[in-house]
């Protein structure tokens, strides 16, 4: 599956929201969206009233963005969460926030879900012991999760979850910082994922 390429603080500006593609630059007075904070492009500080399709779209759009996923695996993943009992958005959003290259970012190991999937395609990261190299991964209950790095790429996971102790790991992971493993305590409900998300949206925008 191919990634999401292209710049990533014209995403925070179009969707109007901050949504951390680049770690400690985010937070400092360099983000785009702190000094720019309307849309990108020649009419971007027009204000536009967006249709409900146009709502719709932005939502999708936002959250592909996120999770990094095409619109392909994107619709791939919306089918699979129409196929399992229960409120499909919410299915959805599990099964994004399971992805392995956005466990290892949760995990905090990684400064950005794209260097956290980096890891994974380098064959990085280990799930039960085993070598995995698939970002889309599903982790699973109990799954655990370590690495396999050398000297240098453990200080720079310990320098990883230094520079970002203040942030919280969710409540359906665990993190054991002292032999760096992580592992799936239970699987994510709808109050776990703490994005500003309106996934109704998203259900209504591929319902049509
Ligand atoms: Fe978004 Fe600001 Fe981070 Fe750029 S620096 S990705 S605009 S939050």
């Amino acid at each position: 599956m191919g990634k999401s390429t292209g710049p990533s603080c014209k995403v925070c500006r179009r969707e109007g929201m901050k949504l951390f593609f680049k770690s400690q630059r985010c937070v400092s007075e360099k983000c785009a969206f702190g000094r720019r904070s309307f849309a990108p492009g020649q009419h971007g500080k027009a204000r536009v009233k967006l249709s409900d399709y146009g709502l719709q779209l932005r939502e999708k759009q936002k959250v592909k963005k996120v999770y990094g996923v095409l619109e392909r695996q994107f619709r791939l993943y919306f089918q699979r969460a129409t196929r399992i009992k229960g409120v499909t958005g919410h299915i959805l959003l599990s099964m994004l926030e399971r992805r392995l290259d956005n466990v290892v970012f949760r995990l905090r190991m990684s400064p950005t879900r794209q260097q956290a999937r980096q890891m994974v395609c380098h064959g990085r990261v280990c799930v039960n012991g085993k070598k995995v190299d698939i970002p889309s991964y599903q982790v699973g209950l109990n799954a655990r999760i370590n690495l396999k790095l050398d000297e240098a790429g453990i200080k720079k996971v310990r320098e990883c979850l230094e520079a970002s102790k203040d942030q919280s790991i969710p409540p359906w992971l665990n993190l054991n910082e002292t032999d760096l493993t992580g592992s799936v305590v239970k699987l994510p409900q709808r109050d776990d994922i703490q994005l500003p998300i309106k996934e109704q949206l998203i259900v209504e925008l591929y319902s049509k």
